[in-house]
């Protein structure tokens, strides 16, 4: 979380003179000061998420997901997509069982879970493809009171080709010697999802553990 962030964002320069420009959260006019990155950020009044764009701010519906058995210390943003993934895999030689693993894995439709928030480019490989292989079943819940949350610094779109990089990785991991790789995403709309973590060193440990 001290890290800034290894994955390229492009952002305009009429976005980084907007950010200049005083803010208010749409919902009950209080001052906002989002950081360079941040593209959603909670209102530390009223807790709405407030989508920063370029045609303006909005607010976002949010999606929490339970803790389990312990409470949660923060809140970390991701984009949900629900899609599916359609993969020409040639291999060379040697066994089938990768081939078969990931007619497996795309075979049917899945949930995407992207890490938003600012971390390094490995750590967010590393839970974006745990994410994907585990499928964890999320329930969403209604927390007593709306939760502050770690600011997303990645835009839907950047999610996506953060979700193409994460796809390769899991490719690239399987045992069987990869020739060629080519995929499309089909995907529904982006969802901004909350999930539960507490602080555990220089990182968040995510409360459900994917373990
Ligand atoms: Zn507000």
């Amino acid at each position: 979380m001290k890290n800034r962030p290894t994955f390229p964002v492009l952002r305009t320069n009429f976005w980084q003179i907007m950010k200049l420009l005083p803010l208010r959260c749409p919902q009950c006019d209080t001052w906002l000061q989002p950081q360079q990155l941040d593209v959603v950020l909670p209102c530390p009044t009223c807790k709405t998420a407030v989508y920063l764009q370029e045609n303006g701010l909005g607010t976002l519906p949010v999606t929490c997901v339970a803790p389990q058995n312990e409470s949660a210390t923060t809140w970390l943003p991701f984009w949900r997509f629900y899609g599916r993934v359609h993969m020409q895999r040639d291999t060379q030689g040697g066994g089938r069982g990768g081939q078969r693993e990931a007619a497996q894995l795309w075979g049917k439709p899945r949930h995407f879970f992207v890490p938003a928030w600012e971390l390094p480019i490995r750590r967010a490989r590393e839970m974006g493809s745990r994410l994907v292989s585990r499928q964890p079943n999320f329930q969403p819940f209604t927390p007593p009171e709306a939760p502050l949350f770690q600011p997303a610094t990645l835009t839907p779109a950047d999610a996506q080709k953060l979700l193409e990089l994460i796809i390769l990785t899991i490719e690239a991991q399987r045992s069987d010697w990869l020739k060629n790789l080519q995929f499309r995403l089909e995907l529904g709309a982006p969802e901004f999802w909350l999930l539960p973590a507490r602080p555990q060193r220089d990182d968040w440990e995510l409360l459900p553990a994917l373990a």
